[in-house]
């Protein structure tokens, strides 16, 4: 996006809609995707009374893959509300790695907000209860009566094999 077409005097600003595509997120050493994949963004931009612009991106999208304890379908919610502050000679702190030449690389920055907000874990339910470890069952749908027999301690196998004359 052309930042310097749209001619933005200092002190003013605009608001901009646009959709962004966003492709498929790897995260926890499973594949989500965003449901829409086309996401809605809102840009605000104000130019500053310097140099340079302000920047504002919102929008927001569902992450949708396996759930990360039980790998049944998941499902969470992404809000993101980023900002950056691009004013040329300010130094590290004030340059956006998304503008270039008062270019505004839209798409990269919504992706990298994206993945900024996503939260620790995609779970199908905040309190699943995960896959048992010995079986391998669905401990959702098993409830938790699903136990197994302790397997036996090897040290009673070395008792049982002692002899007695
Ligand atoms: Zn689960
Ligand atoms: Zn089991």
């Amino acid at each position: 996006m052309d930042l310097a077409a749209l001619r933005l005097r200092p002190g003013e600003g605009r608001r901009i809609e646009t959709e962004v595509d966003v492709d498929d997120v790897s995260f926890g050493g499973q594949t989500y995707s965003l449901d829409p994949r086309t996401v809605d963004v809102i840009l605000d931009i104000s130019r500053l009374s310097g140099d340079g612009y302000a920047l504002r991106l919102r929008t927001s999208s569902t992450l949708r893959g396996p759930c990360m304890r039980c790998l049944d379908d998941a499902s969470v919610g992404v809000e993101v509300d980023a900002r950056e502050v691009d004013q040329p000679g300010g130094g590290d702190e004030l340059s956006s790695p998304y503008v270039t030449d008062e270019k505004l690389d839209v798409a990269a920055w919504t992706r990298d907000a994206i993945l900024l907000a996503l939260p620790q874990q995609v779970l199908c339910r905040e309190d699943c209860a995960g896959l048992c470890p010995v079986c391998g069952e669905n401990l959702n749908d098993a409830g938790p009566e699903h136990t197994h027999e302790r397997a036996p301690d090897p040290r009673w196998d070395k008792l049982s094999e002692l002899k007695f004359d």
